[in-house]
């Protein structure tokens, strides 16, 4: 399947005043953008657009303030980042919406920027409001959607305003979809899935569809407890997921009648704490005594997982293999990086914490692509419609 929507390559932008839905959600840090990683992946659609002759508005929002001011959620910082990475002045709106900021989106010339103000502050967002919907509207001529991480929230930036104006497909998202719809409806084979990462019943739509789709799916990260207790092994004081138990079964039950092999660790490493000094113990099977938490798979189980990545055709990675975050649980992890980083199948990453461990081991540019949107990407790859595609107009 190609791309169904229409792009940004393809509208008709000089001398329009252009409303682009960009992906702002950055860490601060005293006041500062701690990792602009996500704005200059808005660079190349923001950079077109100027070329080409267009007026940019661009909104984002910013954290949770909630429907209300909050000072430290101002997106300022964000502008100032921005207009060093481009090279130019970014005007910065003193609200979202209203006289003041139509006035100034006005004013605006061929190539010049205007960011609006948080759109969270205002409480119309989330609600997708058609008030706050036709207040962004005012600002411009066409809208552009680039904001892959947020469109599977049907939000006033995100559907609502797309429904008054024409909508185009930013390049990212653009890039963001066709990447990871291949991976599902096209992949080079076999298809590999590693998942991973903390709770099962976010990741239980993308498990059902790959036991459709994918050749084998492995599985590490607390995730694998609720698995283990699902077929009654011992799992200690680990993270196990209540709810997760009774789709961990499902889900083992479904894989007996697919071609999917649904592989599970066969060793761990085993901590008395979730910390940086808890001191490691290796154990030589996957039970796990009172007292014990499983923070990471065993070295059998990622040489075994390595293995399955190196001879892949497509590998999709979503979720980190134990707490690589504290040193002595980081192996597993770092392993099954290493793999994905080392393959010469084409190579897919989602989700925040596998995205930051791949950073964390140096091995970010090694692999195909890395995915800016954790839940976005999940629920595309589960086969959900994103209302922020779905809202612009096709190809
Ligand atoms: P992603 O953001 O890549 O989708 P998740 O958010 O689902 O990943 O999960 C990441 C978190 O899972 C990390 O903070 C990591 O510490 C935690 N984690 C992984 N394995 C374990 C484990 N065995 N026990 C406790 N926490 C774990
Ligand atoms: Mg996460």
């Amino acid at each position: 399947m190609s791309f169904s929507k229409a792009s940004v390559r393809d509208a008709a932008v000089e001398g329009k005043r252009a409303l682009v839905r960009v992906d702002f959600n950055v860490p601060l840090e005293d006041g500062n953008v701690a990792d602009d990683t996500r704005i200059r992946a808005a660079l190349p659609t923001i950079e077109l657009l100027r070329e080409r002759g267009a007026a940019l508005v661009l909104v984002s929002h910013l954290g949770r303030p909630k429907g209300k001011v909050d000072p430290g959620l101002s997106i300022r910082p964000v502008g100032e980042r921005l207009a060093e990475l481009i090279g130019a002045e970014v005007k910065q709106a003193p609200a979202v919406v209203g006289e003041e900021v139509e006035a100034m989106a006005d004013g605006l010339g061929a190539g010049e920027v205007l960011l609006l103000e948080n759109v969270r502050y205002e409480p119309g967002e989330t609600a997708n409001d058609p008030a706050l919907a036709e207040a962004l509207a005012k600002l411009a001529d066409l809208y552009v959607n680039d904001a892959f991480g947020a469109a599977h929230r049907a939000h006033a930036s995100t559907a609502g305003v797309a429904a008054l104006l024409p909508g185009y497909a930013g390049l990212l998202l653009e890039r963001e979809v066709t990447e990871l719809t291949r991976v599902v409806e096209s992949p080079q084979r076999p298809l590999v899935v590693v998942l991973g990462g903390a709770k099962v019943t976010d990741k239980v739509g993308v498990i059902d569809r790959f036991l459709e789709v994918a050749d084998e799916i492995l599985i590490g990260g607390a995730m694998c407890f609720s698995f283990f207790r699902a077929q009654g092994t011992a799992t200690g004081d680990s993270l196990v997921e209540e709810e997760g138990v009774k789709l961990a079964a499902e889900a083992l039950e479904r894989s007996g009648s697919t071609d999917c092999e649904l592989r599970l660790p066969v060793d761990l490493v085993l901590g008395e704490r979730f910390a940086a000094d808890a001191e490691p113990r290796q154990s030589d099977g996957v039970e796990v005594p009172d007292g014990w938490m499983g923070l990471d798979v065993g070295p059998r189980t990622a040489r075994a997982y390595a293995d399955v990545i190196a001879s892949a055709g497509t590998v999709l990675w979503n979720g980190p293999m134990g707490a690589f975050e504290l040193a002595p649980f980081a192996a597993g992890t770092r392993a099954v990086a290493a793999a994905v980083a080392a393959a010469p199948g084409t190579t897919v990453i989602g989700g925040g914490d596998s995205v930051a461990a791949l950073q964390q081991f140096g091995l970010a540019d090694k692999v195909d692509w890395l995915s800016t949107g954790g839940g976005a990407s999940l629920e595309l790859l589960e086969g959900k419609k994103l209302p922020g595609v779905e809202a612009l107009i096709d190809a």
